[in-house]
């Protein structure tokens, strides 16, 4: 029997990626976004390659997270990997930042996190065995201007991480998470040409990463080659955080 992988955010740039990599795996996926009709047609792409379903799910609606993983463990039986990769970026400086947009962003980025984490994380301790991924980011790490609440919420998302391995680890389950730099998608698209070229200054690969260049880590973490590691911060930013 093929394992199983739940993925948020499944819809956006990173989380089609890693739908890829692990559909070339032979997983059979769990495809979910709150933009249903792109995981729906995401879920048709992939019909080919792997069986793969696509559920509407918020992941700031802890009840949600709990129904879409009772409707996959209906339909396929099992939850083997968890990647929790939807998050937001709602920038501002700090003194200008607006309450609701620094709850919104720790909402959707660690509450998402901890709510599909406890809900796959019964299931995983029954079976015995399981992978969580956390996509985190490089900010979590180095701070930036304008992203106080994304760098925090990433930031905590490290610390979820490193508990959850330590909690989960005498069941057979591994935690860890990826810390991506710059990568492009449509997260990434809306900033300008200029600020785009200062930060590829900054980078000492001279590029951008792509959607891939995380999937590849993420495909690692969810295979039988990664199960010695567990409570690791994994960076992808091509040298950025060196400087
Ligand atoms: P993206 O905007 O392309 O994708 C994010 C996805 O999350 C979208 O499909 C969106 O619909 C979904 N989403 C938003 N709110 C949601 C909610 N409440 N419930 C469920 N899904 C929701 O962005 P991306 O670049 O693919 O980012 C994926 C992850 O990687 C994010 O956690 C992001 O913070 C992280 N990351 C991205 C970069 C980068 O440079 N792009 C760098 C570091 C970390």
């Amino acid at each position: 029997m093929s394992k199983v992988a739940l993925i948020t955010g499944a819809a956006g740039g990173i989380g089609e990626a890693i739908s890829n990599l692990l559909a070339d795996e032979g997983l059979s996926l769990i495809l979910t976004d709150i933009d249903e009709e792109r995981v729906k047609k995401l879920s048709e792409k992939l019909e080919k390659k792997t069986s793969s379903l696509s559920f509407y799910l918020d992941v700031t609606n802890p009840a949600s997270c709990t129904e879409v993983v009772a409707k996959s463990l209906d339909n396929f039986g099992r939850i083997d990997i968890l990647i929790n990769n939807a998050g937001i970026t709602k920038d501002s400086l700090l003194v200008r930042m607006k309450e609701e947009d620094w709850k919104s962003v720790l909402e959707v980025n660690l509450y998402g996190a901890f709510y599909c984490s406890k809900a796959v994380a019964k299931h995983m301790m029954r079976q015995r065995s399981g992978r969580v991924i956390n996509i985190s980011s490089i900010v979590a790490q180095m701070g930036n201007i304008g992203q106080a609440n994304y760098a925090a919420s990433k930031a905590g998302l490290i610390g979820l991480t490193k508990s959850m391995a330590r909690e989960l680890a005498p069941f057979g389950i591994t935690v860890n998470c990826v810390l991506p730099g710059f990568i492009q998608t449509p997260m990434t698209e809306a900033l300008s040409e200029d600020i785009k070229e200062k930060i590829k200054e900054r980078i000492p690969l001279k590029r951008f990463g792509t959607p891939e260049d995380v999937a590849e880590v993420v495909r690692f973490l969810a295979s039988d080659a990664s199960s010695y590691i567990t409570g690791a911060t994994i960076i992808v930013d091509g040298g950025l955080s060196l400087l």
